[in-house]
């Protein structure tokens, strides 16, 4: 939990102060381009050295400053924390926890840990199928001991396979790399499943406490994009569908069939959510899906992170705001911004900052 938050020469916050101590959750609020993401974003740096939306480190100096600096006082497992990030002009970032510098950053985390979550979360789930697949082989990979492993062997079994396919090898040569291919798939294919399943029976927990959905039933469906194939046989028919469509690959010059391609659908019923239901219940499932994430994988490692939501609540009616807060509240820590100061009333309790261009201005 943070206690304390100062920043200096931080995007545009010249010098403020922030002390949370007597309340967890916090309320941000402020007109278009005050610094209310630029708050979230400081916390994101503090508890992870890196920010959510910007890669470059010296863009996060503020114009008039050579350096930038955040702090930040915080009750973990092992106590009252204090921890400092430096960056510079120059791009350099040097941190330090109780007065010692950090020398890896997953150490930090594991003390004091976040996740930043914008409006933009709802595209995870309605873009391309690439973005699902890294949503589920995220998962996998931190829940799952040898997902993330595998996922590498079939990577580079795919790659050298690409290699070939470009080749004048004979077809024979493809014979080995398929079958090491179509095994590892068929582990990949049997954990995503098993992840899936996870997600929708957690996603169906959620959706109990959240009164207006808590009639619906949500499964998460695998979906095979690149061959026919009911979801029994998978490695069967993965590898009769890749040797009787060698000429295609070898055309195209890349593997054309597997967990590379597949993608998973969200039902609610026996409906598709984002085909068939609204832009906000789809919002609702974005948020409960990766909450469902974050509670299965954080179950495992102890402390759940805190959560910065930059108006991830956008076009939410009332009733679904106020059960969502309260669900989430219920977790961990919540720092949620918004342009609208009504929105504070969503809390039973929490400190309410106003920013006006990067000052603090009374909540
Ligand atoms: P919205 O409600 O529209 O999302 P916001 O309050 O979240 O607005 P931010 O993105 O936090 O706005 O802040 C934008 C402001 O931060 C802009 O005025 C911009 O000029 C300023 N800014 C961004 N980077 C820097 C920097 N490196 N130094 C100084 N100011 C910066
Ligand atoms: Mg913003």
């Amino acid at each position: 939990v943070l206690k304390k938050l100062w920043i200096k020469g931080f995007r545009n916050f010249s010098e403020v102060h922030f002390d949370f101590s007597e309340k967890r959750h916090c309320f941000i609020y402020g007109e278009n381009n005050q610094g209310k993401s630029n708050l979230l974003e400081a916390i994101s740096v503090l508890s992870s050295g890196k920010s959510p939306r910007e890669s470059v480190v010296r863009y996060l100096v503020g114009f008039d400053h050579s350096e930038a600096l955040i702090g930040g006082d915080f009750v973990s497992s092992s106590g009252v924390n204090r921890v400092y990030f430096k960056l510079s002009s120059e791009g350099v970032r040097s941190s330090f926890l109780n007065q010692e510098i950090v020398k890896s950053y997953t150490k930090l985390s594991r003390e004091l840990s976040s996740v930043y979550l914008s409006a933009d979360l709802i595209r995870i789930f309605q873009d391309s199928p690439s973005e699902r697949r890294k949503f589920l082989d995220m998962f996998c990979s931190l829940y799952f001991h040898d997902y993330l492993a595998t996922m590498k062997k079939y990577e580079r079994v795919v790659a050298q396979k690409n290699r070939l396919l470009k080749s004048e090898v004979s077809d024979d040569s493809f014979v080995l790399w398929n079958r090491q291919l179509c095994d590892l798939a068929y582990v990949i294919y049997d954990l995503r499943l098993r992840g899936l399943e996870l997600l929708s029976s957690r996603v169906n927990e959620l959706l109990g406490h959240i009164p207006a959905l808590s009639e619906g039933r949500v499964s998460l469906r695998y979906d095979i994009k690149s061959f026919k194939c009911d979801l029994l046989n998978y490695k069967a028919v993965l590898y009769e569908t890749i040797s009787s469509n060698l000429y295609k690959e070898r055309a195209s010059g890349c593997s054309l069939y597997g967990p590379h391609r597949d993608d998973f659908v969200i039902y609610i019923g026996d409906l598709e959510s984002m085909r068939f239901f609204s832009r906000g219940i789809n919002r609702v499932l974005s948020i409960l899906l990766y909450v469902s994430h974050l509670l299965l994988v954080f179950e495992h490692k102890g402390q759940f992170p805190i959560l910065l939501l930059d108006d991830v609540f956008v076009e939410l009616d009332e009733g679904m705001k106020r059960s969502l807060i309260s669900l989430l509240c219920g977790y961990t820590q919540v720092f949620y911004v918004s342009v609208n100061e009504s929105d504070r009333h969503y809390f039973d309790e929490c400190a309410v900052i106003r920013l006006m261009k990067g000052v603090l201005t009374d909540g």
